[in-house]
């Protein structure tokens, strides 16, 4: 049975302080942090369910403080969203996870880079161009790199929006619809916006099994994926149970602490070795 050894599945524990209040992060700090090159990037594997290929993985943002150990997402993706500092915030975590995809690459590891993206720079016009410049300058093809949007904020900017999705399409960069299941935007937009990849929301997914009305939704939302040609995903998967029920529903990647936890790139490449020694064992 595919599954992770315990101590790979609980992986390293966050040395985040929580004495430190959300409150304590202000604008001017998280300039001077970005400045100062104190976010780095951590890498979480997407793990394909029939046969548990690692496809690819999904980075994500965590602020190295230097006093305050390392501090979450939720304490600062809004603040930096609401006073235009995650435009500079997602250049400088694009930057790191292409360097890393190209490292990757000339490992022999083709994986799929996904980077989330806030709705600012969705509406920023440029944007299509600094992706691209930054793919060539990476040297990678660009289908490798993914960018994860979110549905519950498509729906702010829709026009420009759709302009920047098809202009990054138009490049071949591949585009996933995050958090599928939570927004509020109409199934219109899977059929406006040429989206390769649909992740199913986790609270969808965790012990789906156990409630039906979850394990119904879930179902659903990968039906419309499949019918619509989208690769599917499952976040949140915790359980041997939740891997098992998604398996069984036809479902194509898994990601989620059952696998693993996001890791810097050198724990994700140990990880890595690993896995691939007990898939072939
Ligand atoms: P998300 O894009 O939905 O990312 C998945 C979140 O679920 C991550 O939280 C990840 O650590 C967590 N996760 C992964 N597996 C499991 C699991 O099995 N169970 C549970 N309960 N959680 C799991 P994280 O890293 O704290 O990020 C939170 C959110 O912050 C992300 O949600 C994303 O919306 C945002 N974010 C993170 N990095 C970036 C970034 O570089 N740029 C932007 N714009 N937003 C980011
Ligand atoms: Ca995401
Ligand atoms: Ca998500
Ligand atoms: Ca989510």
């Amino acid at each position: 049975m595919l599954g992770p050894a315990e101590s790979t599945r609980r992986g390293p524990t966050p040395v985040h302080n929580p004495a430190v209040p959300a409150t304590a992060y202000t604008p001017e700090r998280i300039a001077a942090g970005i400045a100062a090159g104190e976010f780095v990037n951590v890498y979480q594997p997407k793990v394909r369910l029939a046969d548990g290929e690692v496809t690819g993985v999904e980075t994500l943002v965590r602020w190295q403080h230097p006093t305050d150990g390392l501090v979450m997402p939720s304490q600062f993706i809004e603040l930096a969203e609401e006073h235009g500092l995650i435009d500079p915030l997602t250049r400088t975590i694009l930057v790191n996870a292409l360097e890393q995809g190209k490292r990757w690459r000339l490992e022999g590891r083709e994986l799929h880079v996904a980077v989330n993206i806030s709705m600012e720079s969705l509406s920023t016009l440029e944007f299509p161009d600094f992706v691209a410049a930054m793919v060539r300058a990476a040297g990678i093809p660009p289908h490798l790199l993914v960018l994860e949007v979110t549905e519950s904020r498509l729906m702010k900017n829709p026009l420009a929006v759709l302009d920047v999705l098809t202009r990054m399409r138009l490049k071949h960069v591949g585009l996933s619809i995050d958090d599928f299941g939570t927004g509020h935007s109409s199934l219109a937009q899977l059929r406006d916006i040429p989206f390769d990849e649909l992740k199913v929301d986790r609270r969808f997914v965790h012990q789906a099994h156990a409630d039906s009305a979850t394990r119904t939704i879930l179902e659903a939302s990968l039906g419309i994926a499949r019918q619509l040609g989208m690769r599917s995903v499952a976040e949140g998967v915790e359980l041997q149970s939740d891997w098992d029920l998604l398996r069984e529903l036809g479902c194509d990647v898994a990601q989620g602490y059952f696998v693993a936890r996001p890791m810097p790139a050198a724990a994700f490449t140990k990880w890595f070795g690993e896995w691939e020694t007990r898939r072939q064992a």
